[in-house]
């Protein structure tokens, strides 16, 4: 088969593509689709025993402990749901650290002496199941002779019928600890977090005189950006699907230079495909609500309703997976990969974030009252501080192989971590630093209080998309997590060095309080104080300049351009006292999480080297070894007539196939290399070495794509993958 045909049948496919037949009826309204295959509260009160329901609903919406007693009923409920919504198996799901999404499926069906029977699914299998978990990245702790780990039912997050053609199964979502009860995912830090922050917002929120508040939680929303590209092309292009990302590919003529992609109009199978995944999404309640065409071409964006954080997080799980099997039945792939295209756009995740509670609402929402101006400003100030001293883990939290293409590619926000505020927050934080604000810029009417802070309106107006953590009027959106990732990772840090800060202000506040200084000074002196020493970290200009970069050195903020650069952060003193000091991560789970996430660099690196082996000398070589072999024959037909022939072009393709293979020589060498002992040695040399020997491989190859006849070359182009859908 000549080089092209696997392209000229993958394009043939996209033009005989035929949309699924639709699955559902046309008077089916998203209202009745909406949690259809969800145990919710509802469901739950039809069928639960009246106290067993009110024990489940103050676990759920009120963070009390939950009382193991009732698990034998809700397990019961559930089942009988969970059958009748056709399910025959029931599996714990789990968030372990490869940041994906593991299940193990158990029958509910259970073979007797008697012949097949229902098996109980009693309370006790619902809270806990014990997963063959040796298989899953540990970073050390687990021991080899005590590979079990164990999953514990998560009540907070409702549990879910998963469909399939073949057969229906209850999800459960849980937590996944190893034997010592040492966290081996993603969930059970985010909890942890989650508890940690609430119980020192509590302490903030009593000394502004609320007296119960009801318990703080933190609130996600997930933009999710991805590229949709056809499926036969996908399958053409063996280093998608080795890495997620295309290692090889020329640029087109044309990218995303014209603008013309981002809100344009959505193609009509696209828009199938969003129409049937929203709707998958709906059944599992999951919030699916904007959704748009992204800046470079193939690429779209979907962004759910906000969610309590930890519901936010398996939803975000669900959501991509979901979206994938969709994507599937489209005829097309759903790509989640940081960089799936060098030269366009990459893919980001922005966590939109607040906290707040049923009493008190959003505790990140300007009030009408200079008081309630001031309990903002101090959670406000609160996150100013966080981000400031831990901006490091904010930087980890989001290292990958994958971000590293993006993060500090003016297409994202640098890698330096800092805070926007818009012109009008900022201004007030300058005042209260100069001795305290009496004015809102921007309001025609000044609003003086007892305690000298201004009115503020809800909205600010300016937006800023060059900052990696920016107010935008009632929460923040760190825009700096990958678009592949999961968001439990930064919620985890950004609960954790919020329940730092918060719990710093309550220790201030109640220290100035009892040595006599009345509430509102002692409020004024403490926003002044956080915004002096922590006021480095706002910074409201272009992130993408040169200056920036400069600048925020001379501020002192740290500037980790790479993952190698970034990771250590998990690794300080500081890191894992904090973490400890709240009950989040020990000492060893965080080092764990550290070891991990340098493996997982390190695998990633090592895929995409050898797959740029792989397809450049099996596939793009020969290529051009043919192109080359066709224009020496012809050369040498042409000198035994002697017409007089000088040949650019095949000297072009022979320099380029030259270079090619000095590359790849490199290449193999750094692979090869015993790199040291540990993992930070060997992450350190992927990132230095074989990163670059990567890239030299690919601009080689890109090099011989620009000459070698189109009708040789075995890849889909990004001509054909980006712009035809
Ligand atoms: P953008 O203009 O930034 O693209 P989108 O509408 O795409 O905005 O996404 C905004 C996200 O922020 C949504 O997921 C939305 O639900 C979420 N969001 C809105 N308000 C809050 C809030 N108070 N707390 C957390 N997330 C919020
Ligand atoms: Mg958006």
């Amino acid at each position: 088969m000549s080089g092209s045909s696997a392209r000229l049948q993958a394009i043939d496919s996209v033009i005989r593509y035929e949309p699924p037949a639709q699955s559902f009826s046309a008077t089916e309204t998203p209202g009745e689709v909406f949690g259809q295959n969800v145990f919710t509260t509802t469901v739950m009160k039809a069928r639960l025993p009246k106290p067993v329901f009110k024990s489940m609903l103050a676990t759920i919406e009120h963070a009390q402990p939950l009382d193991p007693a009732v698990a034998d009923a809700v397990a019961s409920a559930m089942k009988d749901w969970a059958i009748e919504k056709g399910a025959t198996h029931y599996a714990h799901v789990f968030y372990p650290l490869t940041g994906l999404t593991a299940e193990k499926h158990d029958s509910f069906l259970e073979p007797d002496s008697s012949g097949a029977s229902m098996a109980e699914f009693a309370g006790k299998t619902l809270m806990q199941g014990e997963p063959d978990a040796s298989s899953f990245p540990n970073g050390g702790l687990r021991e080899t002779f005590e590979a079990r780990g164990y999953t514990g039912w998560d009540v907070t997050s409702p549990a879910y019928i998963m469909e399939n053609p073949n057969g229906n199964t209850l999800c459960i979502p849980t937590v996944f600890v190893s034997w010592t009860g040492e966290a081996l995912d993603h969930k059970t830090p985010l909890l942890r977090s989650q508890q940690a922050m609430a119980s020192h917002a509590q302490r903030v929120l009593k000394l502004f005189g609320h007296a119960q508040p009801d318990a703080v939680v933190s609130y996600a929303g997930a933009e999710q950006e991805y590229f949709l590209i056809d499926r036969s092309f996908f399958y053409a292009r063996p280093d998608l699907l080795a890495s997620g990302r295309t290692l090889f590919g020329a640029r087109p003529p044309k990218g995303q230079e014209f603008d013309d992609h981002y809100f344009g109009a959505i193609p009509e199978r696209v828009l199938g495909f969003m129409l049937d995944s929203e709707r998958e999404l709906f059944k599992l309640g999951v919030p699916a609500k904007t959704r748009h065409n992204e800046v470079a071409p193939g690429q779209f964006e979907i962004a759910p309703v906000f969610e309590k954080a930890n519901l936010a997080t398996d939803h975000q799980q669900l959501l991509m997976t979901t979206m994938k099997r969709v994507a599937q039945r489209h005829g097309m792939e759903a790509l989640f990969h940081e960089k799936p295209f060098g030269g366009v756009n990459g893919s980001g995740k922005h966590v939109n974030f607040s906290i707040g509670n049923s009493t008190e609402g959003n505790l990140l929402l300007p009030g009408d009252t200079p008081h309630d101006n001031a309990q903002f400003l101090v959670f406000c100030a609160a996150v100013i501080r966080a981000v400031h001293r831990y901006g490091g883990l904010l930087r980890a939290t989001v290292a990958s192989a994958a971000n590293d293409h993006r993060l500090g590619a003016n297409e994202a926000p640098p890698a330096i971590i800092s805070i926007f505020l818009g012109e009008q927050l900022a201004d007030v934080f300058d005042q209260i630093a100069n001795g305290g604000a009496t004015a809102s810029k921007g309001k025609g009417s000044l609003v003086v209080g007892v305690d000298t802070i201004p009115a503020l309106p809800a909205d600010p107006g300016d937006r800023n998309r060059t900052s990696p953590f920016a107010f935008t009027g009632n929460r923040f959106e760190f825009r700096a997590p990958g678009s592949s990732q999961s968001i439990a990772g930064p919620m985890t840090v950004i609960n954790t060095i919020l329940a730092e800060s918060l719990d710093f202000i309550a220790d201030t506040l109640d220290a100035e309080i009892a040595a006599g200084a009345d509430f509102d000074t002692a409020v004024q002196a403490l926003l002044k104080d956080i915004i002096t020493t922590h006021g480095a970290v706002v910074f409201n200009g272009n992130g993408y300049s040169e200056e920036w970069q400069i600048e925020a050195e001379a501020r002192g903020l740290p500037n980790l351009r790479t993952s190698v650069d970034a990771l250590p952060q998990w690794d300080t003193d500081e890191a894992k006292d904090l973490f400890e000091k709240y009950g989040v991560l020990n000492h060893r789970e965080l080092e764990s999480r550290y070891e991990v996430a340098l493996e997982q660099y390190v695998l990633s690196v090592g895929v995409e080297a050898r797959s740029t082996i792989e397809v450049a000398t099996t596939t793009l070589l020969p290529a051009a070894i043919r192109y080359q072999t066709e224009l020496a024959t012809n050369a040498a037909a042409l000198r035994s007539i002697d017409q007089p022939f000088e040949s650019p072009t095949l000297n072009e393709v022979s320099a380029g196939i030259g270079e090619l293979q000095a590359a790849l020589a490199t290449l193999a060498t750094e692979l090869a290399r015993d790199t040291g002992k540990t993992a930070f040695d060997e992450a350190e040399h992927a990132g230095t070495e074989l990163v670059p020997a990567t890239l030299a491989v690919r601009s080689a190859a890109d090099r011989l794509e620009a000459v070698v006849a189109d009708n040789l070359w075995p890849l889909p182009t990004y001509q054909e993958m980006l712009f035809i859908l």
